[in-house]
């Protein structure tokens, strides 16, 4: 009888794994449309009157099998229509096939109709996948029981002692072979997903690489050794992907020069040698990035300004497994940048110029004053200040007119500043026809001999000036003071001081110097 009921197990067993092939997925399947319905329970009911075949003979009519399994499964993949097709045709073959209607096929329908009914009831209230089937194959043995002690009274307690263990048995097989193969189908499923999932990911990574034409992206392991380079980065350095990876980058696109810099800043900052590599990732700024400009040496030796943002790639312990560099070329924005900046000193210098005698002006003599001033209270040296101013010059414009006038201004201006040979000296144009010479580190004895010397100076240019009535040539009246600044004191005193020394040299008879006592 075990080697019968065995059978009977393997080829329930056998036939499990081919429906489950068939007819995946259950939840879709218990829900999916009418033919499949019919599907599943015209397959299990033909399989379950093959099993007839195979079952055990314990009188003329009476049989034992594992058919009421395959109305449970029907159950379990598609709810009530199949399992009831599958009840009908296994009711059906057991009146026609085997031995027509008797005590025992009424009783077998009678049981096949309950397990049908209430299998359906239980999959379809009972969510928990083992409880559910528990309760199935309790029913199942329920009705063997009932049906052995009903037919075979006086073989009862020898039958089910073999029986029931194999019917519990086989209804547990059956659940943990749905089980399994369920599992292993979901979890292809999700393998499929992930895969697809990666496959669109990496579509779209590697788009993402290729369309960025203006943005250089370039990974590195963690010693700087590039393993991507894409479109970008080859459009903007000139070098293709085979010439770069595989290579130290550091050392194939930067300027020496600026990682040496950078890597002495860096050194200086952390207190300990920062060098090659490192000097590219340095996060100390930022957390896990770091965004700077660099100058780029293309491969025909040109360079760029590239604003670099490097960031790590983090392994799931965190652990740094790389760098990622996205750079733009900057380099028209650099340009302009120094225009402007150009532009700017220019446009400084030219604030500080005297439009017509192209020496320093009013503005830059005040600056330069009060820089001197500042120096000289610092260090307590002195200070001297020239001022001078042409004699009879409005008579000078009334001869040889305004232009004339300009003309003799830009010459004084000229002949003022060549007599000066130090670096320090300096010489604006104040106002007017009116100049100003700041000596620093100049007592009041030199700074009398420069005065004298640039009197002297444009004396002997010679400029004829008819209307003077001192000489037939221009001549400068010249003004000196000399100061040790001190706190207390501001550079308008020195200023007044000379003035007032000018105006004394004017006072007695022009041509000549005077030193404020
Ligand atoms: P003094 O000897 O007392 O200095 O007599 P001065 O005629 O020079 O008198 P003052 O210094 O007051 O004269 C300044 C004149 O300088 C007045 C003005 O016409 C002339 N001047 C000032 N700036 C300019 C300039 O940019 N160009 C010309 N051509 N003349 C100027
Ligand atoms: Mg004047
Ligand atoms: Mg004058």
């Amino acid at each position: 009888m075990i080697q019968t009921l065995l059978s009977n197990l393997a080829l329930l067993t056998t036939f499990l794994f081919f429906s489950s092939r068939l007819f995946k997925l259950q939840p879709t399947a218990r829900s999916s449309s009418l033919s499949n319905k019919v599907k599943v329970g015209v397959l299990h009911g033909l399989f379950g009157v093959v099993l007839m075949y195979f079952s055990v003979s314990v009188s003329p009519q009476t049989f034992f099998d594992f058919r009421n399994n395959t109305i449970v499964v029907s159950a379990y993949f598609g709810g009530l229509y199949s399992s009831l097709i599958t009840t009908l045709i296994i009711s059906i073959g057991r009146l026609l096939l085997f031995g027509g209607i008797n005590p025992s096929s009424l009783m077998g329908t009678f049981n096949a109709l309950v397990v049908s009914f209430v299998s359906v009831l239980i999959f379809r209230k009972v969510t928990h996948y083992w409880k559910a089937w528990l309760g199935s194959i309790s029913l199942n043995m329920l009705l063997a029981i009932s049906s052995v002690t009903i037919l075979l009274p006086a073989q009862s307690a020898e039958i089910l002692p073999c029986y029931l263990p194999m019917v519990l048995a086989s209804g547990l097989l059956a659940a943990y072979l749905i089980r399994f193969l369920e599992k292993s189908d979901q979890l292809l499923v999700t393998v499929e997903q992930n895969e697809q999932r990666y496959r669109s990911l990496f579509t779209l990574y590697d788009t993402l690489l290729h369309a960025a034409q203006d943005v250089a992206i370039i990974a590195t392991d963690t010693k700087g050794i590039i393993h991507l380079y894409n479109t970008g980065a080859q459009r903007l350095f000139g070098y293709q992907a085979e010439e770069l990876i595989g290579k130290h980058t550091p050392y194939v696109l930067h300027l020496p020069s600026e990682i040496q810099e950078y890597s002495e800043q860096l050194s200086r900052l952390h207190k300990r040698p920062i060098e090659g590599f490192e000097v590219l990732v340095d996060f100390s700024q930022h957390s896990d990035s770091q965004q700077k400009e660099w100058t780029y040496v293309r491969k025909d030796g040109s360079h760029l300004h590239v604003n670099m943002i490097v960031s790590s790639i983090k392994d799931q312990d965190h652990q740094i497994t790389g760098y990622l560099g996205i750079g733009t070329d900057i380099t028209e924005k650099k340009q302009a940048e120094e225009k402007l900046l150009e532009a700017n000193r220019i446009l400084h210098q030219l604030s500080m110029i005297d439009g017509l005698t192209e020496i320093a002006n009013r503005r830059s003599f005040e600056e330069n004053l009060e820089r001197e001033w500042k120096r000289a209270e610092r260090s307590s040296e002195a200070l001297s200040l020239i001022m001078f101013d042409i004699d009879y010059f409005k008579l000078y414009n009334d001869t040889y007119g305004h232009l004339g006038g300009d003309f003799c201004l830009k010459r004084v201006a000229s002949i003022a500043q060549k007599s000066l040979y130090r670096k320090p000296d300096f010489v604006a144009r104040y106002g007017g026809e009116e100049f100003g010479i700041i000596l620093p580190q100049t007592n009041g004895q030199d700074a009398f001999l420069i005065a004298e010397r640039i009197r002297e100076a444009v004396e002997a240019e010679a400029i004829q000036h008819k209307g003077s009535s001192i000489k037939s040539v221009v001549t400068i009246s010249v003004g000196v003071a000399t100061m040790i600044p001190y706190p207390q004191m501001d550079k308008e005193s020195l200023i007044s001081k000379a003035d007032k020394a000018l105006y004394q040299a004017k006072q007695e008879g022009r041509n000549q110097v005077r030193s404020f006592t």
